[in-house]
This record gives structure tokens, sequence and C-alpha cells, in this order.
């Protein structure tokens, strides 16, 4: 199993407050003060929470309102998705590189197209398709809001990436595939929801056609005037309803597998 990074430096200030883990405990009560200091809080899951709450007010300062969306963006712990080096700015709202030329998205921005997404649903959305699986960061956020994520990544290296980072987890929900994302998952379809982290010039017919009737895609797309919005298309037995929200910077959509 990998070793999950630790939280940098200004979280030591929290140490303080970490709950008295059993191992912890009496690994630094053998220690007399000021010697070596115990292992860094790494893995607890508690170490970045209070870096994470000022997140999540954020994201409810600038608008994001579903507590669902907050409350799963609050549960993530995004540093563990960041390279080492970049550890520092895992809580920032800025998108990071992950490799391969590829990024993961702003926090707020992951929140806008997942509060899109669940569209007020009162529970749980069904079965859900992210296209575009990078480091698995937001894969990991879909797992709290849906039954099933199906998440496809068409590199290879970044879908080895996403299930090393994804392991410890263990988020029984979350179906990782690598393949072209732009023919869909035809074997999990119909979708209650549909998003994609990667933008083209059209929504791919695969996509439309295996999302359920009743669902909602989230995309990135790039309109007529040559600028990448956010296209949101619901299915029903009318046909589809498109449409175009605000300008956005993805990653393009690429076809085939690397
Ligand atoms: N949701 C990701 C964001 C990754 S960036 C995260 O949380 O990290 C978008 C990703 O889409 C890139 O990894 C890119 O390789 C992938 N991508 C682009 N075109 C694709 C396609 N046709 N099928 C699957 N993945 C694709």
């Amino acid at each position: 199993m990998t070793q999950r990074r630790a939280f940098p430096i200004q979280l030591d200030s929290l140490s303080g407050n970490q709950p008295k883990a059993k191992a912890k405990a009496s690994a630094s009560a053998s220690r007399p003060s000021g010697a070596i200091s115990a292992p860094r809080p790494s893995g607890l899951g508690l170490d970045s929470l209070a870096v994470r709450n000022r997140m999540v007010q954020k994201l409810a300062a600038s608008g994001i309102q579903d507590a669902h969306v907050l409350n799963a963006m609050g549960t993530v712990e995004r540093h563990l998705f960041v390279e080492t080096g970049l550890v520092n700015q895992a809580y920032e709202d800025t998108s990071l590189p992950i490799g391969l030329g590829q990024t993961i998205s702003k926090p707020n921005v992951v929140a806008r197209m997942i509060e899109l997404l669940r569209n007020g649903a009162a529970g749980q959305l069904g079965r859900v398709l992210e296209v575009g699986t990078g480091c698995g960061y937001q894969a990991a956020v879909l797992s709290h809001i849906a039954t099933e994520v199906y998440s496809i990544e068409r590199l290879k290296g970044l879908h080895e990436k996403a299930r090393d980072n994804l392991r410890s987890f263990r988020l029984r929900n979350v179906h990782l595939l690598f393949g072209d994302g732009m023919e869909g998952f035809a074997k999990g379809a119909p979708y209650a929801a549909i998003i994609a982290a990667a933008g083209g010039n059209s929504i791919p017919q695969a996509w439309l056609d295996q999302l359920a009737v009743g669902g909602r895609l989230v995309a990135p797309m790039v309109t007529p005037t040559g600028h990448q919005a956010l296209v949101v298309v619901d299915k029903s037995s009318q046909g589809f309803k498109h449409q175009v929200l605000e300008a956005v910077h993805f990653v393009p959509l690429k076809s085939g597998i690397s």
C-alpha cells in the first residue's frame, strides 16, 4: 500500500486537537518531551479537517448551497491526491497539475458541477458516470453523493495513479475504468448522472444515449464562439433540454487511449 502523504507544517499546530488515537498516544507517551517528534499525524483523516472546514465555508460563501455537496467536499482529503510539493495548496481554490499535462479542478468548480448534477435531489443519486478520472479526487467526492460511481480515464498512467490514490479510501462504490470515455461505459448504463472533467466541441452521442430518462449531464463544452462553458443537459421522455452556463477552463476531451 502506498504511504499516505503527511499534511504539512502549518497543520502541526492542529496536532494538539488530535483525538487520542491509541497508537499515536502510546508512541508519543514513551518519548521524553522535547525529544524527536512523534510521527506526523498522517492518515488519521483528521489532520486536515480544520483546513477542509475552512474550504467548505468558502464554498458556501461563494454560493454552494447543497448540504450533500458541502458535506462530501468536507469529507474527502484533497491533499492526498496532489503531488507532495503542492500539498500546501491542496485546499486553495486553484486547479493543480496531476501529471501527464492534466489538472485537478478547483474545489469550487468540482462543488458547482456536483451541485448542478444533484439538482437538489433529496437523497443520493443512483449510478453516476465520470469521464476523466484524473487523480481520482472528484470520483472520491462523487462516492459520497451517489450509490455507484463509474469513472473512466483514457491515460493509463493516471488511471493507475487514481487507483493508488483511492486504494486506502476503500470506496467500494467507485469503479475505475481504463478506456475512451467518449464512448461512455454502456455496461453501467443507464446513468442517473454523467459528469465530464474534460471538454470537447460537442456532447458525445454515447453520453446522451447512456443517460437515464430523468437524468442530468454536466460537462464543459466548447461553444460556437470558441469558448468553453459549462453545459447542463436534462433528458426527459420528451427529449433533451440544454442549458449553457458560465465559462470554464477544462483540459480537452480527447478520443482514444494512451
Ligand atoms: N476529475 C479529475 C480531473 C482530471 S482532468 C480529478 O479529480 O482529478 C480531466 C481528465 O480527463 C484527464 O485526466 C484526461 O486524461 C481525461 N480525459 C480526457 N479525454 C478523455 C476521454 N475521452 N476519456 C476518458 N478520460 C479523458
